[in-house]
């Protein structure tokens, strides 16, 4: 049987987005990631959708993101949680690249790769661009008012369900 999928922005949804992140010292869980992903992953694989455009400005380099991307990876595992993918998009507006959200490319692929059954599947995230990429790819979306959730608002385009964060977001979808 295809497996559904929980597609995780990280900066912002499952840690606090202090910018363009570096080092794996500056990376905070939100109160409450381990338990939803907990929670979530018996009945979802997870996976992370990163837009890292600091890469591509040369504010950060990809290594120093693949070592943060790992820490969270391993941070996780040890709270008994398995994240099947990173997929993390290095480049900026001004690329024009095909991978980075809204764009639906990682969620395809992952659906690809995985064998996913995305008509299940959901993306949570604090940003547009991540329930804009759901809608792309056809599949849940759930905006965070975390991270730069409240500040754009405003800005979505459609009707999306809004959760305070990623807890209320984890019992939204496991209730439904
Ligand atoms: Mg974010
Ligand atoms: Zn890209």
């Amino acid at each position: 049987m295809k497996q559904s999928a929980i597609f995780l922005d990280r900066d912002g949804t499952i840690i606090y987005d202090f910018g363009y992140l570096k080092s794996p010292n500056e990376v905070k869980f939100f109160p409450g990631t381990f338990s939803s992903l907990q929670k979530l992953q018996n009945s979802f694989k997870l996976f992370i959708i990163t837009n890292q455009s600091g890469i591509s400005k040369g504010i950060t380099t990809p290594d120093e993101v693949m070592q943060v991307n790992d820490y969270i990876v391993n941070e996780l595992k040890s709270q008994g949680i398995v994240v099947s993918d990173v997929f993390c998009c290095p480049h900026s507006n001004e690329d024009n690249c095909i991978c980075k959200k809204p764009n639906p490319y990682f969620i395809l692929q992952a659906a690809k790769l995985y064998n996913l059954n995305l008509e299940n599947s959901y993306i949570i995230g604090d940003h547009p661009s991540d329930v804009e990429c759901g809608q792309n790819a056809g599949i849940n979306s759930i905006y965070l008012l975390t991270g730069h959730g409240e500040k754009h608002k405003d800005e979505l385009k459609n009707e999306f369900r809004i959760c305070e964060n990623i807890v209320e977001a984890s019992e939204c979808i496991l209730n439904n």
